[in-house]
């Protein structure tokens, strides 16, 4: 089977990152955007565009009936749902097959298994694979939270069980502020996600966050693509990325890429998906969640994979084989056989968001007066960037993604400061100089990284010498930090 046309259900940096690939593979291409999006990039690119009727993204990108509509107008065979949004969602899986198209990623009952954190939780438990301590099934009522909790111990982190995207997550350290924040949990899980089904979990102080890159076939063959390190974090979400880990000896390395091969495999998974993992100080790793879609962060493992991942979720979706055997010999850098995946050098991904670092990572709205994109060898830049572009504080914080590659940390390190150096974006705030700030951070370079990382380097006294620090160089990122705050205007000398 080949498709002739795949409707790409997202917008933004992930639309076009698709779309790019579809039209690789031969395919046009098809999208629908909300009125917010009428010039956004994806638009002008895909080769059919249809608007949708409302504003919000329950009207829009959320909206099944339209995007089935318009994805059957567009004449195409396949749908592509990015991350986000419906990508996650068994029900639009299903209608997708139902209207006789091909969902490209998984079926509704692996999404069903494996999205849900609980069900995933207790598949994992079963499979022998460590998770953290806690339940594995929703909290039903406040005795049973305090039981649990008293059991596990504190500090207890309440999650989500629909969580996604860093929401529906409550530190709780003391037995005092359990039930009123199991209260708050229950709001907002109910708000984010329309489901407050709130489980607990032992907090586990001071991790590293490292996910797997899994690929499954069809016919059964699974496979992973080695890890990312992703503890860079605000907010329990992720800023900064890199392929390979320098934590990961070749055993843990092998015993985790099993253990996330089990999972998959058990759960008769077709697609791209990525198994997290915490893992502690002292080197124990827990489960904590499979994404069964594309990750933001996907970029890192093809530049140390030399992969498209998504033509090979086309191919997947094709119903083709995997034509490379799992890596699973240490150590993966290591050339292997024939067909044989073998990581080589290093990536980093740091995310541009529309957010003020000297504020909290509070969003920045307004509208792109000048963007300057880099570039080089080794560098990519997946951008939904243009001078125009009107940030409104609809949609997630996502401007673009800088990846680079070398071939090994520290050069990787540099070729991401120069290459951050190089780029400009006035009009709104963005994470830049987060970026540079960690590149020139001796924690980050030597790679003691954990998930405190931002509370721990990026103090208050940090932030201040940052900010004196551009000042002082007048720095351009520095000129859309001040619009912002409406101390100065941007000035065009600087970019
Ligand atoms: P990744 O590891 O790929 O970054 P995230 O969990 O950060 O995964 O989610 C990626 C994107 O999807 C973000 O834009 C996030 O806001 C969004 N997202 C993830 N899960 C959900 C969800 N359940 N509901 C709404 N948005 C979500
Ligand atoms: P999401 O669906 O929002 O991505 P995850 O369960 O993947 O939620 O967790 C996101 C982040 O929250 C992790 O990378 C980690 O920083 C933090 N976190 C989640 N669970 C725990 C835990 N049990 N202990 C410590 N930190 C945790
Ligand atoms: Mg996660």
């Amino acid at each position: 089977m080949s498709f002739n046309n795949i409707f790409v259900a997202n917008r933004g940096e992930i639309a076009r990152r698709v779309i790019r690939s579809a039209k690789e593979s031969g395919y046009q291409t098809s999208v629908a955007y909300s009125p917010h999006d009428a010039s956004a990039l994806f638009v002008r690119e895909a080769d059919l565009a249809f608007a949708f009727a409302g504003n919000t993204p329950k009207e829009s990108y959320l909206d099944i009936e339209q995007i089935l509509n318009a994805a059957r107008k567009a004449g195409a065979s396949a749908v592509h749902p990015g991350y986000g949004f419906l990508s996650e969602n068994a029900s639009f899986s299903a209608a997708v097959t139902e209207a006789g198209m091909k969902f490209i990623g998984p079926g509704p009952e692996a999404i069903e298994l494996l999205g849900d954190k609980t069900k995933a939780r207790a598949l994992a438990r079963k499979l022998g694979i460590p998770t953290s301590d806690g339940t594995t099934q929703e909290l039903k009522s406040d005795v049973e939270a305090i039981e649990s909790a008293r059991a596990i111990g504190y500090p207890v982190l309440l999650k989500a069980a629909a969580g996604g995207g860093g929401r529906g997550m409550r530190l709780v350290e003391r037995e005092e502020e359990l039930l009123q924040n199991l209260e708050r949990a229950r709001d907002e899980a109910r708000s984010a996600f329309g489901d407050d089904r709130i489980y607990l979990e032992k907090y586990i102080v001071k991790p590293r966050h490292i996910e797997f890159q899994m690929l499954a076939d069809r016919h059964g063959n699974a496979i992973h693509l080695g890890e990312r390190e992703c503890s860079i974090q605000r907010r329990h979400q992720k800023l900064i990325e890199e392929s390979t880990s320098v934590i990961l000896t070749p055993e843990l390395r092998r015993e985790m890429g099993e253990a996330a091969i089990a999972l998959i495999t058990s759960a008769k998974y077709e697609g791209a998906a990525t198994v997290e993992f915490l893992v502690s100080q002292d080197l124990k790793y827990y489960f904590l969640e499979v994404n069964t879609r594309l990750q933001v962060e996907h970029p890192v493992t093809e530049f140390v994979t030399g992969l498209d991942l998504v033509r090979e979720q086309f191919r997947i979706a094709e119903g083709e084989k995997l034509t490379f055997s799992p890596f699973l010999t240490p150590p993966p850098f290591q050339g292997g056989g024939r067909g044989v995946v073998a990581p080589h050098g290093h990536s980093i991904e740091v995310r541009i968001q529309s957010e003020d670092v000297w504020n909290d990572f509070f969003p920045s709205l307004g509208k792109i007066e000048y963007v300057r994109h880099p570039g080089g060898a080794f560098v990519r830049n997946d951008s939904a960037m243009f001078a125009g572009l009107v940030v409104s504080g609809f949609y997630d914080s996502l401007l673009s993604k800088l990846i680079v590659w070398d071939r090994n940390r520290e050069e990787a390190i540099r070729r991401m400061t120069r290459a951050l150096e190089e780029m400009r974006v006035a009009g709104v705030a963005t994470t830049i100089p987060f970026g540079l700030f960690a590149m020139r951070n001796a924690r980050f370079q030597s790679g003691e990284l954990s998930t405190a990382f931002v509370e721990e380097e990026f103090t208050p006294e940090a932030r201040e010498r940052e900010l004196a620090r551009y000042t002082a160089h007048a720095e351009p990122y520095f000129t859309a930090v001040q619009r912002v705050q409406g101390e100065r205007k941007a000035r065009a000398e600087f970019v």
